[in-house]
């Protein structure tokens, strides 16, 4: 099987909230996602989708998705899309990092894997863990009471996991993470975010100001040895994010006990292959785990499904359902949440058809 042509759309994906704010006042009302299609000389295409949180989270920019598709796209021709690890070794061979650009053109191939086997990939990546899994809600920086006053509309929605968005002022965040831990019920589970956003005297402030508050602490710092540092000042449960996107920095991450949990972002590691094998060092480690990706609509939300439904279940901290805080739908037969749950379908490859009418005229064609 050979790959013959490669499309890139553009598909603006609207917040049903209106905006999504985090530390350092980003905010993002509009992500700008792009969806690929790779084609193949026996009739069968794969889709794969990224979509960065804006360009000022992680190295990465919608724009840059399309001009790296176009750079790394005539490499691909006429590769064999279902022999994966060799596919990531010609990417590799011929651009040097941006990961991101690398994961939609990833997850079309494992659709292309999935399609030909007659498989689902949660299958292909080890199979179904469970009828289905939990997932968190994400709660948009704002104040204390306002956040607060989102987490009962949240539980309705069957949410139990509450990550707020903080790494703002040391004291503002100190009373965001107890306003809103003052709602929780038995059960939930309470994650502080703060998306790199303190600098190390404000991070020790806020972990001593809610020392006796039962919540998760993710990403205080900028650089992985700040948040070392935090990690041991503090006693609550830490998690690593954007610092983890290699399986050298995992290593090293587990050599110093540095986290309990590591937030795996599909594209921060380049896509499924990658992905998949950072779950499973982190599977064979014990160390429990976020899987999601940085944003994104229906097929993101589908290659999260499979990553996450073939992890074990007990090591599956929490996933996420992007495609339920976008007003707009890329694909049908993407997972859909059910009382705060996902589980993805068992249809070949990711299980979604794109919606062409959505997805418009590709503005990027690689033959
Ligand atoms: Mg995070």
């Amino acid at each position: 099987m050979k790959i013959t042509r490669i499309l890139a759309y553009r598909i603006e994906l609207p917040l049903c909230e209106g905006s999504y704010k985090w530390s350092g006042g980003k905010s993002v009302s509009v992500f700008d996602s792009t969806v690929v299609a790779v084609e193949t000389d026996e009739e069968v295409t794969g889709y794969g989708e990224v979509c960065p949180l804006g360009p000022f989270y992680l190295p990465a920019y919608a724009a840059g998705v399309r001009t790296g598709i176009a750079e790394l796209g005539p490499h691909l021709l006429g590769e064999d899309p279902t022999q994966l690890a060799k596919l990531n070794c010609r990417m590799d061979a011929a651009l040097q990092g941006h990961s991101y650009v690398k994961s939609a053109l990833d997850i079309a191939c494992w659709d292309i894997l999935g399609k030909v086997t007659s498989q689902p990939l949660c299958v292909l990546l080890g199979g179904r863990f469970g009828e289905d899994f939990g997932l968190y809600r994400a709660i948009s920086q704002e104040s204390p009471e306002e956040m607060a006053q989102k987490v009962a509309g949240y539980r309705a929605e069957g949410y139990r996991r509450f990550q707020l968005k903080v790494g703002a002022d040391a004291l503002d965040d100190i009373a965001r993470i107890k306003a809103v831990a003052a709602e929780l019920q038995p059960g939930d589970r309470l994650i502080a975010d703060a998306n790199t956003g303190w600098l190390m005297h404000d991070a020790l402030r806020v972990v001593r100001g809610v020392r006796d508050v039962d919540v998760y602490i993710e990403q205080p710092c900028r650089t992985y040895e700040e948040c070392l540092t935090i990690r041991r000042h503090c006693d609550h449960p830490f998690i690593l994010d954007e610092n983890i996107d290699s399986l050298d920095v995992l290593l090293r991450g587990h050599a110093d006990r540095a986290m309990d949990v590591v937030n795996i972002k599909i594209s921060k590691f380049g896509g499924l292959t990658k992905a998949r094998q950072a779950r499973d060092l982190c599977a064979s480690l014990g160390i429990a785990m976020t899987i999601e990706d940085s944003w994104g609509g229906d097929i993101v939300t589908a290659a999260i499904a499979h990553l996450a439904h073939s992890t074990p279940s007990e090591l599956l901290f929490t996933t996420t359902d992007f495609n339920s805080y976008v007003t707009v739908s890329l694909a049908e037969g993407a997972p859909q949440r059910v009382d705060g749950r996902l589980s993805t379908s068992s249809r070949p490859g990711l299980g979604i058809e794109p919606r062409m009418d959505v997805l418009g005229r590709a503005v990027v064609e690689i033959v």
